[in-house]
């Protein structure tokens, strides 16, 4: 249960890693930022403002109340946003 959370987007001033797809936010670029404190420990959340529709999104499907990087996600859920947000797939580095 997330204790308190709070959400904004900015306009990065400079480069942030995102995440969710682990890609490069670019400077410029709109971004999500999320900051709150999950079962006691603070965290600060970035991520691309698409990444961020993705993750409430399986977090929609799954009923949980949170939801993680794209890369600890099932191969299954993986297809389904690959298919739903090909533009995250796109920009994502490959990745081993
Ligand atoms: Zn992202």
């Amino acid at each position: 249960m997330t204790d308190f959370h709070c959400q904004s987007e900015h306009v990065a001033r400079k480069d942030h890693r995102c995440g969710f797809c682990d890609a490069t936010i670019k400077k410029g670029e709109r971004y999500s930022n999320s900051t709150g404190v999950f079962e006691g420990d603070f965290f600060v959340w970035k991520e691309h403002l698409d990444c961020r529709a993705a993750g409430l999104e399986s977090m929609r499907l799954s009923g949980e109340d949170f939801y993680q990087s794209m890369w600890n996600m099932d191969d299954e859920d993986r297809a389904w946003i690959k298919q739903d947000y090909p533009t995250i797939f796109e920009r994502m580095a490959p990745h081993d």
